[in-house]
Protein backbone atom coordinates (compact mmCIF):
# COMPACT_ATOMS: atom_id res chain seq x y z
CA UNK A 1 0.00 0.00 0.00
CA UNK A 2 0.85 3.65 -0.91
CA UNK A 3 0.02 6.80 1.23
CA UNK A 4 1.38 10.07 -0.34
CA UNK A 5 2.07 11.55 2.78
CA UNK A 6 3.55 9.74 5.53
CA UNK A 7 4.23 11.47 8.78
CA UNK A 8 6.62 9.89 11.23
CA UNK A 9 6.24 10.66 14.98
CA UNK A 10 2.65 11.85 16.73
CA UNK A 11 4.91 14.54 19.19
CA UNK A 12 3.99 18.13 18.90
CA UNK A 13 5.64 18.79 15.07
CA UNK A 14 4.16 15.46 13.60
CA UNK A 15 0.64 16.31 15.16
CA UNK A 16 1.04 19.82 14.57
CA UNK A 17 2.23 19.43 10.64
CA UNK A 18 -0.33 17.32 10.05
CA UNK A 19 -3.19 19.69 11.72
CA UNK A 20 -2.04 22.32 9.55
CA UNK A 21 -1.66 20.12 6.28
CA UNK A 22 -5.35 19.14 6.99
CA UNK A 23 -6.38 22.72 6.52
CA UNK A 24 -4.76 23.00 3.46
CA UNK A 25 -7.11 19.94 2.07
CA UNK A 26 -3.88 17.83 2.29
CA UNK A 27 -4.04 13.77 3.84
CA UNK A 28 -1.26 12.08 5.72
CA UNK A 29 -0.56 9.26 7.80
CA UNK A 30 0.64 10.23 11.47
CA UNK A 31 2.89 6.85 12.53
CA UNK A 32 3.68 7.33 16.60
CA UNK A 33 5.97 4.27 18.34
CA UNK A 34 3.44 5.27 21.62
CA UNK A 35 0.13 4.32 22.44
CA UNK A 36 -0.22 7.36 24.36
CA UNK A 37 2.03 10.38 23.40
CA UNK A 38 0.32 12.71 25.73
CA UNK A 39 1.59 10.68 28.62
CA UNK A 40 4.94 11.73 30.25
CA UNK A 41 8.01 9.98 30.59
CA UNK A 42 11.60 10.69 31.83
CA UNK A 43 13.30 12.30 28.50
CA UNK A 44 10.23 14.91 28.54
CA UNK A 45 10.33 18.47 30.52
CA UNK A 46 6.91 18.71 32.10
CA UNK A 47 6.25 22.38 31.33
CA UNK A 48 7.26 24.00 28.19
CA UNK A 49 7.27 28.01 27.77
CA UNK A 50 5.43 28.78 24.43
CA UNK A 51 6.25 32.08 22.94
CA UNK A 52 5.42 34.11 19.80
CA UNK A 53 6.40 31.34 17.27
CA UNK A 54 4.88 28.50 18.75
CA UNK A 55 2.00 30.19 19.43
CA UNK A 56 1.30 31.73 15.94
CA UNK A 57 0.94 27.87 14.98
CA UNK A 58 -1.21 27.12 17.72
CA UNK A 59 -3.84 30.09 16.45
CA UNK A 60 -3.52 28.58 12.96
CA UNK A 61 -4.53 25.35 13.52
CA UNK A 62 -7.00 27.08 15.82
CA UNK A 63 -6.01 25.52 19.12
CA UNK A 64 -5.20 28.52 21.04
CA UNK A 65 -8.80 28.94 22.81
CA UNK A 66 -9.07 25.47 24.04
CA UNK A 67 -5.39 26.01 25.26
CA UNK A 68 -6.15 29.07 27.08
CA UNK A 69 -7.40 27.58 30.53
CA UNK A 70 -4.01 26.11 30.75
CA UNK A 71 -1.47 28.73 29.71
CA UNK A 72 -0.02 30.80 32.66
CA UNK A 73 1.84 34.20 31.87
CA UNK A 74 5.05 34.58 32.90
CA UNK A 75 5.93 38.15 32.78
CA UNK A 76 9.46 37.76 33.32
CA UNK A 77 12.28 36.08 35.12
CA UNK A 78 13.04 35.89 39.44
CA UNK A 79 15.67 35.69 40.59
CA UNK A 80 16.36 33.29 43.53
CA UNK A 81 19.93 34.09 45.44
CA UNK A 82 21.58 31.74 47.60
CA UNK A 83 21.18 34.68 50.60
CA UNK A 84 17.27 34.75 49.90
CA UNK A 85 17.72 37.51 48.05
CA UNK A 86 14.97 38.05 44.78
CA UNK A 87 15.39 40.56 42.53
CA UNK A 88 12.89 40.72 38.86
CA UNK A 89 13.45 40.82 35.58
CA UNK A 90 10.92 41.78 32.98
CA UNK A 91 10.71 39.63 29.87
CA UNK A 92 9.79 42.76 27.70
CA UNK A 93 11.49 45.83 28.73
CA UNK A 94 9.05 48.27 26.51
CA UNK A 95 5.54 46.56 27.26
CA UNK A 96 3.89 43.78 28.87
CA UNK A 97 4.45 40.83 26.41
CA UNK A 98 4.90 37.79 28.26
CA UNK A 99 5.90 34.11 27.67
CA UNK A 100 3.26 31.40 28.48
CA UNK A 101 3.94 28.81 30.58
CA UNK A 102 2.05 25.61 29.72
CA UNK A 103 1.92 21.77 30.47
CA UNK A 104 3.25 19.05 27.78
CA UNK A 105 0.50 16.52 28.49
CA UNK A 106 -2.32 19.46 28.14
CA UNK A 107 -0.92 20.66 25.04
CA UNK A 108 -0.34 16.63 23.63
CA UNK A 109 -3.76 16.03 24.63
CA UNK A 110 -5.41 18.93 22.62
CA UNK A 111 -3.75 18.33 19.50
CA UNK A 112 -3.93 14.46 19.70
CA UNK A 113 -7.84 15.11 20.12
CA UNK A 114 -7.86 17.69 17.00
CA UNK A 115 -6.09 15.40 15.05
CA UNK A 116 -8.37 12.32 16.32
CA UNK A 117 -11.38 14.56 15.37
CA UNK A 118 -9.90 15.41 11.91
CA UNK A 119 -10.69 12.73 8.87
CA UNK A 120 -7.37 13.96 6.78
CA UNK A 121 -5.38 12.29 9.69
CA UNK A 122 -4.38 8.62 9.70
CA UNK A 123 -3.12 8.06 13.24
CA UNK A 124 -1.47 5.15 13.89
CA UNK A 125 -0.76 5.20 17.62
CA UNK A 126 1.58 1.94 18.89
CA UNK A 127 3.52 1.35 15.49
CA UNK A 128 7.58 1.77 15.40
CA UNK A 129 8.59 2.50 11.88
CA UNK A 130 11.54 0.12 12.35
CA UNK A 131 12.85 0.61 8.99
CA UNK A 132 12.99 3.37 6.28
CA UNK A 133 13.96 2.82 2.78
CA UNK A 134 15.11 6.05 1.11
CA UNK A 135 15.53 4.58 -2.36
CA UNK A 136 12.70 2.27 -2.33
CA UNK A 137 10.37 5.10 -0.67
CA UNK A 138 9.10 2.05 1.91
CA UNK A 139 8.65 1.66 5.58
CA UNK A 140 8.60 -0.90 7.49
CA UNK A 141 6.54 -0.41 10.66
CA UNK A 142 5.94 -2.86 14.00
CA UNK A 143 3.19 -3.01 16.15
CA UNK A 144 1.79 -5.62 18.53
CA UNK A 145 -0.52 -7.34 15.51
CA UNK A 146 2.35 -7.58 13.42
CA UNK A 147 4.57 -5.71 11.06
CA UNK A 148 3.14 -3.92 7.54
CA UNK A 149 5.04 -2.51 4.51
CA UNK A 150 3.90 1.29 3.24
CA UNK A 151 4.95 3.26 0.59
CA UNK A 152 5.02 6.88 0.10
CA UNK A 153 5.60 9.78 -2.10
CA UNK A 154 6.55 12.46 0.47
CA UNK A 155 8.09 11.36 4.31
CA UNK A 156 8.38 13.65 7.05
CA UNK A 157 10.74 13.11 10.35
CA UNK A 158 9.45 14.42 12.70
CA UNK A 159 10.28 11.85 15.24
CA UNK A 160 12.43 13.24 17.45
CA UNK A 161 16.10 13.78 18.47
CA UNK A 162 16.72 9.75 17.95
CA UNK A 163 15.26 10.22 14.77
CA UNK A 164 15.05 7.21 12.24
CA UNK A 165 14.25 9.03 9.52
CA UNK A 166 17.27 11.25 10.25
CA UNK A 167 19.13 7.76 10.36
CA UNK A 168 18.60 6.96 6.89
CA UNK A 169 19.18 10.24 5.13
CA UNK A 170 22.29 10.18 6.79
CA UNK A 171 22.87 6.87 5.80
CA UNK A 172 22.33 7.68 2.14
CA UNK A 173 24.38 10.79 2.47
CA UNK A 174 27.20 9.59 4.05
CA UNK A 175 27.68 12.48 6.52
CA UNK A 176 25.95 11.94 9.64
CA UNK A 177 26.59 15.07 12.34
CA UNK A 178 27.53 13.98 15.92
CA UNK A 179 25.16 14.01 18.22
CA UNK A 180 26.43 15.94 21.58
CA UNK A 181 25.40 14.78 24.99
CA UNK A 182 25.94 18.07 27.31
CA UNK A 183 28.39 17.43 30.69
CA UNK A 184 24.73 18.66 32.15
CA UNK A 185 21.84 16.62 32.69
CA UNK A 186 18.62 17.72 34.50
CA UNK A 187 16.19 16.14 37.29
CA UNK A 188 12.80 17.38 37.13
CA UNK A 189 10.14 17.67 40.39
CA UNK A 190 6.75 19.14 41.30
CA UNK A 191 6.52 22.11 44.19
CA UNK A 192 3.35 22.27 45.70
CA UNK A 193 1.11 25.12 45.34
CA UNK A 194 1.51 25.34 49.34
CA UNK A 195 5.45 24.81 48.42
CA UNK A 196 5.12 27.87 46.44
CA UNK A 197 3.55 29.80 48.86
CA UNK A 198 6.15 28.76 51.65
CA UNK A 199 9.20 30.20 49.11
CA UNK A 200 7.08 33.47 47.88
CA UNK A 201 6.97 32.45 44.44
CA UNK A 202 4.77 34.71 42.48
CA UNK A 203 2.58 32.89 39.50
CA UNK A 204 3.05 34.74 36.71
CA UNK A 205 7.03 34.57 36.40
CA UNK A 206 9.78 32.27 35.64
CA UNK A 207 11.96 31.59 38.76
CA UNK A 208 15.84 30.93 38.11
CA UNK A 209 18.28 29.84 41.29
CA UNK A 210 21.32 30.72 39.45
CA UNK A 211 24.45 28.93 41.02
CA UNK A 212 27.43 29.72 38.26
CA UNK A 213 28.05 26.11 37.64
CA UNK A 214 25.04 25.24 37.60
CA UNK A 215 20.92 26.33 38.43
CA UNK A 216 17.34 25.31 39.07
CA UNK A 217 14.34 27.04 37.48
CA UNK A 218 10.74 26.64 38.13
CA UNK A 219 7.55 26.90 35.67
CA UNK A 220 4.22 27.54 36.94
CA UNK A 221 1.44 25.76 36.19
CA UNK A 222 -2.49 25.93 35.99
CA UNK A 223 -3.42 24.14 39.26
CA UNK A 224 -0.77 26.32 41.17
CA UNK A 225 1.90 23.86 41.19
CA UNK A 226 5.44 24.44 40.15
CA UNK A 227 7.46 22.67 37.52
CA UNK A 228 11.03 22.07 38.84
CA UNK A 229 13.99 21.40 37.30
CA UNK A 230 17.83 21.02 38.28
CA UNK A 231 20.27 21.55 35.36
CA UNK A 232 23.76 20.30 37.04
CA UNK A 233 26.84 18.09 35.67
CA UNK A 234 26.99 14.62 35.36
CA UNK A 235 29.92 14.22 37.02
CA UNK A 236 31.05 16.25 39.69
CA UNK A 237 34.71 18.01 39.70
CA UNK A 238 36.74 20.46 41.82
CA UNK A 239 34.26 22.32 43.38
CA UNK A 240 31.52 21.73 41.40
CA UNK A 241 28.95 19.10 42.42
CA UNK A 242 27.63 16.77 39.86
CA UNK A 243 24.74 14.03 39.93
CA UNK A 244 27.22 11.20 40.19
CA UNK A 245 28.30 12.60 43.55
CA UNK A 246 24.44 12.59 44.78
CA UNK A 247 24.48 8.66 44.92
CA UNK A 248 23.21 8.51 48.88
CA UNK A 249 19.71 10.59 49.62
CA UNK A 250 22.03 11.75 52.46
CA UNK A 251 24.02 13.95 49.78
CA UNK A 252 21.20 15.20 48.07
CA UNK A 253 19.83 16.72 51.32
CA UNK A 254 23.45 17.96 52.14
CA UNK A 255 23.58 19.28 48.61
CA UNK A 256 20.24 21.30 49.13
CA UNK A 257 21.00 22.87 52.48
CA UNK A 258 24.10 24.54 50.88
CA UNK A 259 23.06 25.14 47.33
CA UNK A 260 19.19 26.11 47.57
CA UNK A 261 18.76 26.65 51.50
CA UNK A 262 15.48 28.17 50.75
CA UNK A 263 13.99 24.76 49.17
CA UNK A 264 15.84 22.59 51.43
CA UNK A 265 13.64 24.30 54.24
CA UNK A 266 10.44 25.52 53.21
CA UNK A 267 9.87 22.34 50.78
CA UNK A 268 12.08 19.31 52.26
CA UNK A 269 10.41 16.24 50.63
CA UNK A 270 12.46 17.62 47.06
CA UNK A 271 15.22 15.64 48.57
CA UNK A 272 13.48 12.32 48.48
CA UNK A 273 11.85 13.16 45.24
CA UNK A 274 15.22 14.64 43.47
CA UNK A 275 16.83 11.26 44.56
CA UNK A 276 14.25 9.35 43.38
CA UNK A 277 14.47 10.91 39.48
CA UNK A 278 16.11 9.88 36.83
CA UNK A 279 19.02 12.15 35.52
CA UNK A 280 17.58 12.89 31.94
CA UNK A 281 20.66 13.57 29.50
CA UNK A 282 20.67 16.77 27.22
CA UNK A 283 21.00 15.92 23.71
CA UNK A 284 22.19 18.09 20.71
CA UNK A 285 22.27 17.65 16.88
CA UNK A 286 21.89 19.74 13.99
CA UNK A 287 21.29 17.51 11.08
CA UNK A 288 23.70 18.60 8.54
CA UNK A 289 21.47 16.96 5.53
CA UNK A 290 17.92 17.64 5.89
CA UNK A 291 16.35 16.17 2.86
CA UNK A 292 17.75 12.83 0.83
CA UNK A 293 18.77 13.00 -2.15
CA UNK A 294 15.82 12.47 -4.37
CA UNK A 295 13.61 14.86 -2.49
CA UNK A 296 10.98 12.83 -0.90
CA UNK A 297 12.16 12.50 2.51
CA UNK A 298 12.39 15.62 4.98
CA UNK A 299 13.26 15.67 8.71
CA UNK A 300 11.67 18.62 10.95
CA UNK A 301 11.28 19.33 14.75
CA UNK A 302 14.08 17.88 17.25
CA UNK A 303 14.74 15.10 14.29
CA UNK A 304 16.63 18.05 12.34
CA UNK A 305 17.71 20.53 15.01
CA UNK A 306 17.67 19.40 18.76
CA UNK A 307 18.67 22.07 20.77
CA UNK A 308 19.50 22.53 24.41
CA UNK A 309 16.60 23.72 26.26
CA UNK A 310 17.66 27.18 27.85
CA UNK A 311 15.58 29.46 25.73
CA UNK A 312 12.83 27.44 25.51
CA UNK A 313 13.00 27.45 21.79
CA UNK A 314 12.96 23.63 20.57
CA UNK A 315 9.05 23.24 20.63
CA UNK A 316 8.55 26.85 18.93
CA UNK A 317 11.44 26.41 16.36
CA UNK A 318 9.68 22.89 15.51
CA UNK A 319 6.13 24.24 15.44
CA UNK A 320 7.61 27.38 13.11
CA UNK A 321 9.05 24.52 11.23
CA UNK A 322 5.31 23.45 10.91
CA UNK A 323 4.05 26.73 9.58
CA UNK A 324 6.63 27.40 7.04
CA UNK A 325 6.72 24.10 5.35
CA UNK A 326 2.97 23.00 5.12
CA UNK A 327 2.84 26.97 3.76
CA UNK A 328 5.35 25.77 0.94
CA UNK A 329 3.67 22.20 0.21
CA UNK A 330 0.25 24.47 0.22
CA UNK A 331 1.33 26.09 -2.94
CA UNK A 332 3.32 23.61 -4.16
CA UNK A 333 1.88 21.25 -6.86
CA UNK A 334 2.19 17.29 -5.93
CA UNK A 335 4.89 17.37 -8.33
CA UNK A 336 6.74 20.17 -7.39
CA UNK A 337 6.37 18.69 -3.45
CA UNK A 338 10.12 17.86 -3.62
CA UNK A 339 11.19 20.67 -4.39
CA UNK A 340 9.38 22.51 -1.77
CA UNK A 341 11.14 20.46 0.83
CA UNK A 342 14.41 21.38 -0.40
CA UNK A 343 13.57 25.18 -0.31
CA UNK A 344 12.34 24.21 3.24
CA UNK A 345 15.66 22.82 4.08
CA UNK A 346 17.72 25.84 2.36
CA UNK A 347 15.96 28.50 3.86
CA UNK A 348 15.53 26.82 7.40
CA UNK A 349 19.06 25.31 8.25
CA UNK A 350 20.42 29.02 8.65
CA UNK A 351 18.04 29.74 10.87
CA UNK A 352 17.95 26.30 13.27
CA UNK A 353 22.27 26.39 13.48
CA UNK A 354 21.45 30.11 15.11
CA UNK A 355 19.06 29.21 17.75
CA UNK A 356 20.84 25.92 18.22
CA UNK A 357 23.83 28.17 18.97
CA UNK A 358 22.05 30.79 20.81
CA UNK A 359 20.20 28.24 22.82
CA UNK A 360 23.80 26.72 24.12
CA UNK A 361 25.35 30.10 24.83
CA UNK A 362 21.96 31.34 27.36
CA UNK A 363 22.78 28.66 29.63
CA UNK A 364 25.56 30.93 30.73
CA UNK A 365 23.45 33.67 31.07
CA UNK A 366 21.19 31.92 32.71
CA UNK A 367 23.32 30.50 35.59
CA UNK A 368 26.11 32.87 35.59
CA UNK A 369 25.07 36.02 33.72
CA UNK A 370 21.70 37.34 35.81
CA UNK A 371 23.52 37.30 38.69
CA UNK A 372 25.95 39.20 38.66
CA UNK A 373 25.53 42.90 39.40
CA UNK A 374 26.08 44.36 35.47
CA UNK A 375 23.21 42.14 34.61
CA UNK A 376 20.66 44.78 36.12
CA UNK A 377 22.05 47.94 34.68
CA UNK A 378 22.92 46.49 31.07
CA UNK A 379 18.85 45.49 31.26
CA UNK A 380 17.99 48.96 32.29
CA UNK A 381 20.15 50.18 29.74
CA UNK A 382 18.74 48.42 27.20
CA UNK A 383 15.22 49.42 28.08
CA UNK A 384 15.91 52.44 27.88
CA UNK A 385 17.16 52.27 24.33
CA UNK A 386 14.26 49.96 23.58
CA UNK A 387 12.48 53.19 24.19
CA UNK A 388 14.31 55.66 22.96
CA UNK A 389 14.41 53.57 19.27
CA UNK A 390 11.80 51.56 19.00
CA UNK A 391 11.95 51.06 15.47
CA UNK A 392 15.61 49.78 15.63
CA UNK A 393 16.43 48.65 18.59
CA UNK A 394 14.73 45.28 20.30
CA UNK A 395 17.13 42.91 23.07
CA UNK A 396 18.14 39.53 21.61
CA UNK A 397 15.51 37.83 23.79
CA UNK A 398 12.74 39.78 22.67
CA UNK A 399 13.96 39.38 19.25
CA UNK A 400 13.80 35.35 19.70
CA UNK A 401 10.79 35.62 21.97
CA UNK A 402 8.36 38.11 20.89
CA UNK A 403 8.87 38.02 17.27
CA UNK A 404 9.00 35.99 14.35
CA UNK A 405 11.60 36.98 12.51
CA UNK A 406 14.24 34.77 11.26
CA UNK A 407 16.32 33.39 13.54
CA UNK A 408 19.87 33.91 11.67
CA UNK A 409 19.17 37.41 10.67
CA UNK A 410 18.54 38.15 14.14
CA UNK A 411 21.17 36.66 15.62
CA UNK A 412 23.03 38.95 13.53
CA UNK A 413 21.42 42.24 14.75
CA UNK A 414 21.64 40.94 17.91
CA UNK A 415 25.48 40.93 17.71
CA UNK A 416 25.79 44.16 16.10
CA UNK A 417 23.80 45.36 18.59
CA UNK A 418 25.68 43.78 21.74
CA UNK A 419 29.10 44.87 20.33
CA UNK A 420 27.88 48.28 20.32
CA UNK A 421 26.89 48.20 23.91
CA UNK A 422 29.77 46.34 24.98
CA UNK A 423 31.99 49.32 23.08
CA UNK A 424 29.92 51.80 24.73
CA UNK A 425 30.08 50.10 28.44
CA UNK A 426 33.57 49.84 28.20
CA UNK A 427 34.15 53.41 28.00
CA UNK A 428 31.01 54.38 30.38
CA UNK A 429 30.77 51.52 32.62
CA UNK A 430 28.15 53.22 35.02
CA UNK A 431 26.06 54.28 32.43
CA UNK A 432 22.64 52.63 32.73
CA UNK A 433 20.43 55.98 31.67
CA UNK A 434 21.91 55.77 27.69
CA UNK A 435 20.79 58.06 25.46
CA UNK A 436 16.80 58.75 26.14
CA UNK A 437 18.07 60.35 29.55
CA UNK A 438 21.94 61.38 29.36
CA UNK A 439 22.53 63.82 26.92
CA UNK A 440 26.71 63.18 27.58
CA UNK A 441 27.15 59.33 27.22
CA UNK A 442 24.17 57.66 25.85
CA UNK A 443 23.62 59.95 23.10
CA UNK A 444 26.43 59.10 20.98
CA UNK A 445 25.03 55.14 21.83
CA UNK A 446 22.10 56.25 20.49
CA UNK A 447 23.11 57.59 17.50
CA UNK A 448 25.48 54.68 16.52
CA UNK A 449 22.80 51.91 17.46
CA UNK A 450 20.64 54.12 14.96
CA UNK A 451 22.57 54.20 11.92
CA UNK A 452 24.22 50.60 12.44
CA UNK A 453 20.68 49.00 12.63
CA UNK A 454 18.84 51.15 9.32
P1 LIG B 1 9.39 14.90 20.04
O1 LIG B 1 8.60 15.69 21.02
O2 LIG B 1 10.59 14.17 20.54
O3 LIG B 1 8.41 13.86 19.34
C1 LIG B 1 8.89 12.80 18.53
C2 LIG B 1 7.84 11.70 18.50
O4 LIG B 1 8.26 10.69 17.55
C3 LIG B 1 7.67 10.99 19.83
O5 LIG B 1 6.32 10.96 20.18
C4 LIG B 1 8.26 9.61 19.60
O6 LIG B 1 7.63 8.60 20.36
C5 LIG B 1 8.01 9.41 18.10
N1 LIG B 1 8.94 8.47 17.46
C6 LIG B 1 10.29 8.44 17.59
N2 LIG B 1 10.81 7.45 16.83
C7 LIG B 1 9.76 6.84 16.23
C8 LIG B 1 9.66 5.73 15.33
N3 LIG B 1 10.75 5.09 14.89
N4 LIG B 1 8.44 5.35 14.91
C9 LIG B 1 7.33 6.02 15.33
N5 LIG B 1 7.37 7.08 16.18
C10 LIG B 1 8.57 7.47 16.62
N6 LIG B 1 10.92 23.70 24.02
C11 LIG B 1 10.27 24.88 24.09
O7 LIG B 1 9.88 25.45 23.06
N7 LIG B 1 10.02 25.49 25.29
C12 LIG B 1 10.46 24.94 26.46
O8 LIG B 1 10.25 25.51 27.53
C13 LIG B 1 11.19 23.70 26.41
N8 LIG B 1 11.67 23.15 27.54
C14 LIG B 1 12.39 22.00 27.47
C15 LIG B 1 12.94 21.48 28.64
C16 LIG B 1 13.69 20.33 28.60
C17 LIG B 1 14.31 19.81 29.87
C18 LIG B 1 13.88 19.65 27.36
C19 LIG B 1 14.69 18.39 27.28
C20 LIG B 1 13.33 20.15 26.18
C21 LIG B 1 12.58 21.34 26.22
N9 LIG B 1 12.03 21.90 25.07
C22 LIG B 1 11.38 23.10 25.13
C23 LIG B 1 12.23 21.26 23.75
C24 LIG B 1 11.00 20.46 23.30
O9 LIG B 1 10.68 19.50 24.28
C25 LIG B 1 11.29 19.76 21.97
O10 LIG B 1 11.95 20.63 21.09
C26 LIG B 1 9.99 19.27 21.31
O11 LIG B 1 9.39 18.28 22.09
C27 LIG B 1 10.30 18.72 19.91
O12 LIG B 1 9.13 18.19 19.35
P2 LIG B 1 9.23 17.11 18.18
O13 LIG B 1 7.82 16.85 17.79
O14 LIG B 1 10.19 17.55 17.15
O15 LIG B 1 9.91 15.82 18.85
Amino acid sequence: MTHSMVIVGAGIGGLALALLLARAGRSSQVIEARHDPSLGDSRRSINLALSERGRRTLDEIGLTPRLAPHLIAMYGRTRHDVNGGVARFAYDLAGARALHSLRRDALMTQLLDAARDNPRIDLRLGETVATVDLDARRLVCRSRSGRRTLGYDLLIGADGAGSRVGAAIDDQRGEPAPRQALDHGYKEVTLSARDAWRLGLELNALHVWPREDYMAIALPCSDGQFAATLFLPHRARAGVPGFDALARRSDTEAFLATAFPDIAREAPHVAAELHEAPAAPILCRLARHWTDRAGHALVIGDAAHAMAPFLGQGMNCALEDCRLLAALLADAAPADAPAALARFAIDRRPDAAAICRLSADNYGEMRRGIAAPAFARRRALEGRLQTALPDRFVPRYAMIAFTTLPYASLADRADRQEALIDDHLARHPDDAHGAADDGTTGAPLTRALHDALA
